[in-house]
């Protein structure tokens, strides 16, 4: 019996549905979803084990132009991911327009690995419209074979999935053969609470916050995890914690129901805001927070 396995490394502009596609794929929610931009900085991988394949699926952040530091290191991710996948799943939607993606486009047509276009959003599209826009990344990118789903409803994942499964090279497993992941559970401790940040909180608040584990300690029947959220500048500070302390209250709140299911533990969260000045710009504090 073969044993096929292999990268799909999920790649597109910002807010077109990686993330949510890459969590129905793997029928797990490992990567955060916001309706902002540029909500992932890392690079997380989702691994589907099957009776005789392994899909080790990367999310990555989505493409920008550098402001920050910490952009060149997003970048660096995206870029990687173009030359060490076994598939690369270029994701789009039926909202943006084939000109958003010109950066990329030579990539994907020079691809030596195989490359599935997914058209994602085709809730929010008809039928036509679809039709034209599928016949325009056939033009765009000849080689590549284009999908049209809906992340959101789960529509035509299975042929998504199946069209994944006839590209997979043949080789062994990458991780073993359990795994979901590759990061610590800690680490998705943080992307929860990150998350609700990015819901709970306006403007530029959220692109400068960063949150770090203090402490995580493991009893009989509970976790209990002190995080901290930095941000960059004093009077950040109060608007994260709000009137009496009621936003900071919110955003825990909400972030211990999510990281109870996801560890499948009572769990008591606290949560302190510090600053760390600037830390996007700052290569050192950039490398303690795993950039
Ligand atoms: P990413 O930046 O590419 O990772 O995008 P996300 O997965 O974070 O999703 C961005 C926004 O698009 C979120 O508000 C999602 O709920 C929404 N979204 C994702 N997939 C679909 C879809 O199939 N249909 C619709 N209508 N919205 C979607
Ligand atoms: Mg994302």
């Amino acid at each position: 019996m073969t044993y096929q396995s292999g990268f799909v490394n999920i790649i597109g502009n910002p807010n077109v549905g990686k993330s949510t596609l890459m969590n129905e794929l793997v029928g797990e929610k490992l990567s955060i979803i916001t309706s902002k931009a540029q909500t992932t900085r890392h690079r997380i991988l989702g691994i589907v084990n099957g009776e005789n394949f392994q899909i080790v699926f990367s999310d990555t952040p989505g493409i920008v132009k550098p402001v920050y530091k910490l952009h060149d290191s997003m970048m660096r991710l995206v870029r990687t991911a173009f030359t060490d996948a076994d598939i690369i799943l270029y994701v789009t939607d039926v909202v943006e327009t084939y000109d958003k993606n010109n950066h990329f486009l030579e990539k994907l047509k020079k691809s030596r690995v195989p490359v599935i276009v997914a058209i994602n959003k085709t809730d929010l599209s008809t039928r036509e419209a679809l039709e034209l826009r599928a016949a325009e990344w056939k033009t765009l990118v000849p080689k590549a074979a284009t999908v049209a789903v809906s992340a959101l409803y789960r529509q035509n994942l299975t042929l998504l999935f199946d069209l994944i499964l006839e590209k997979l090279p043949e080789g062994p497993v990458y991780y073993p053969d359990d795994s979901l992941t590759d990061k610590p559970e800690r680490f998705f401790v943080t992307e929860i609470v990150r998350e609700k940040i990015f819901r709970n909180y306006r403007k530029e608040i959220p692109y400068s916050c960063e949150v770090v584990i203090d402490t995580f300690r493991e009893a009989e029947d509970m976790i209990r995890i002190n995080a901290i959220i930095y941000v960059i500048r004093e009077s950040q500070k109060g608007i994260l914690i709000g009137h009496q302390g009621e936003m900071l209250k919110k955003t825990g709140i909400q972030s211990r129901t999510d990281i109870e299911k996801f560890l499948g533990k009572k769990v008591y969260l606290g949560l302190q805001v510090k600053v760390a000045t600037d830390w996007r710009n700052n290569e050192k504090l950039l490398k303690r927070f795993g950039y």
